[in-house]
């Protein structure tokens, strides 16, 4: 029985890296996290190999090319960010789940390609979604604007989802999800 892949999505500045990173720690099934590769820059501390694998477009083309992408997608009318074939089989194949912070349309893509998948989409009414994302301070008004219309646009493909969570508290929406991992996986171990 291959591991399942769990996707998390929602709108940039949800919380979902703490989420994420709270969910490794606790799930009693073994997880891992993914790293995507982008085109993105990084931002201040983030680190290549930890936080993403920073690629140029012609990289990231080329991995297109190749097929060395499970998924991806424009992100943002602008930058491609992709999950890496090779950061995602190898472990579910092991028997170890592979956490996927993706967007709605590299979710829809990992559907159709992998059955083991659960999906949770987190969401924020889009007024504190907002002052989140201007309290973070890493992003200009220009990509601030960018993330608030893919927000909108995202928000409505919610119930792509097999659980959608407000995520007004860590403990809790951590405590769901992981319970809901437990629950539908650990049984087919
Ligand atoms: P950020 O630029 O804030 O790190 O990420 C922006 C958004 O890109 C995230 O909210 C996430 O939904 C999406 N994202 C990150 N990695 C991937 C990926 O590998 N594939 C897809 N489709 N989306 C991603």
């Amino acid at each position: 029985m291959t591991a399942p892949a769990i996707i998390i999505s929602g709108p940039s500045g949800i919380g979902k890296s703490s989420v994420i990173a709270r969910l490794l720690e606790t799930c009693r099934y073994p997880l891992r996290m993914s790293i995507s590769a982008t085109t993105r820059s990084p931002r201040k501390g983030e680190k290549e190999g930890q936080h993403y694998h920073y690629w140029n477009v012609e990289q990231f083309q080329l991995g297109i090319r190749e097929n060395r992408f499970l998924e991806w997608a424009r992100v943002y009318e602008k930058d491609y960010y992709g999950t890496l074939i090779e950061e995602v089989e190898p472990f579910r194949n092991k028997g170890i789940g592979v956490v996927l912070e993706i967007d709605v349309q590299g979710a829809a893509q990992v559907r159709e390609k992998l059955t083991d998948t659960f999906s949770v989409f987190l969401l924020a009414p889009l007024s504190v979604y907002e002052s989140r994302l201007r309290s973070r301070g890493t992003e200009t008004e220009e990509a601030i604007q960018r993330r608030l219309r893919a927000a909108q646009t995202e928000i409505p493909r919610m119930k792509e989802y097999n659980l959608t969570l407000v995520n007004d508290n860590l403990d809790e929406t951590v405590e769901r999800i992981r319970a809901e991992v437990e629950l539908r996986f650990t049984e087919s171990r």
